[in-house]
């Protein structure tokens, strides 16, 4: 049985399990990721999760009560050469539009020595994919993280920015009027693995030479390994995003807070022993530790980009 509207091979009695759909579609619903009459662009590089979710959006296009239009966009960032024939037939069975957009950010990445390649090159890849996104008349762009990606974040936000703080499942940015979508957050990455081995989707080995190397594969061994202690780690830290308790966070302070300048005017006009109290008090009353969408993490880019 071919998929209601648009693609040929969306079958619907054949997929795998059912039980992640359940969970993708919470996901949209909890942070309103798709609206009718939404154009959605998905951002596919190629690997198991992009590729993964482009067949979980076709699916929801096709079956479920959500009425969107898909559009797939793909990268050639000239890391080396790539065959995409396998993603066109790919989405030709989907029945999704596939745009390939060929730019030289390796080129770029190697010029600049001495910057963090993967910091440089997830600026790079969301400019071009945004680009991309708007030249297709896209509000929405789809990205493939899951709920692995967004404990790594957090742990690289932690361990070399000194922030807890994470992606979100759904930004607007307002510099561009997109909207981009993580409909996979409620997801680990074993299960797309799982659906993409399952159903012999093709996938793209990433030629990056610093594939594999990054300050993300330490996180991914460390969630790996937390996860085998504490099995149901992974589901704890996601019930911890979405149940952060305000009460017993700290006072924020931030260079160049409304606090911090309150406690430099305070220290400049007050002697010196009540300055510091006075101090204190200011950040307890203007400091922004009740917005919770601060507390839960808000975006700002991660401390590593994914490939
Ligand atoms: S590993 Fe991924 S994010 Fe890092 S430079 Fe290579 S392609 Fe870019």
């Amino acid at each position: 049985m071919g998929s209601r509207r648009g693609g040929q091979n969306v079958n619907k009695t054949e997929h795998y399990g059912k039980w992640f759909l359940t969970r993708v579609k919470k996901a949209v619903g909890d942070y309103r990721m798709i609206e009718p009459g939404d154009r959605v662009a998905a951002g596919v590089s190629g690997g198991k999760d992009s590729t993964a979710l482009l067949y979980i959006l076709a699916y929801l296009r096709d079956y479920s009560h959500l009425r969107f239009e898909l559009e797939a966009v793909m990268l050639d960032l000239g890391w080396g050469e790539v065959d995409f024939e396998p993603h066109r037939e790919f989405c030709r069975r989907l029945g999704v539009p596939l745009h390939i957009h060929v730019r030289p950010v390796a080129g770029i990445i190697r010029d600049k020595e001495g910057m963090n390649p993967c910091k440089l090159c997830g600026k790079l890849r969301a400019g071009i994919l945004n680009q991309a996104a708007l030249s297709l008349g896209a509000n929405r762009v789809a990205l493939g993280h899951h709920l692995d990606d967004v404990i790594e974040t957090y742990l690289l936000n932690l361990i070399f920015t000194g922030q807890m703080k994470t992606f979100r499942p759904s930004t607007y940015l307002t510099n561009t009027g997109l909207t981009l979508i993580r409909p996979l957050v409620y997801l680990p990455e074993r299960v797309l693995s799982g659906l993409t081995a399952g159903k012999g989707f093709p996938v793209i080995e990433n030629p990056c030479p610093y594939n594999g190397r990054t300050k993300r594969d330490e996180m991914k061994a460390v969630v790996t390994e937390l996860a085998s202690r504490y099995p149901k780690f992974r589901e704890r830290f996601l019930s911890g995003l979405q149940n952060v308790d305000l009460e017993n966070l700290w006072e924020q302070r931030r260079p160049g807070s409304v606090a911090d300048a309150e406690e430099l005017r305070t220290r400049r006009s007050a002697p010196e022993p009540e300055a510091s109290g006075g101090a204190r008090r200011e950040r307890g009353q203007h400091g922004d530790a009740q917005d919770p969408r601060r507390a839960a993490g808000e975006p700002g880019g991660s401390a590593e980009g994914t490939s």
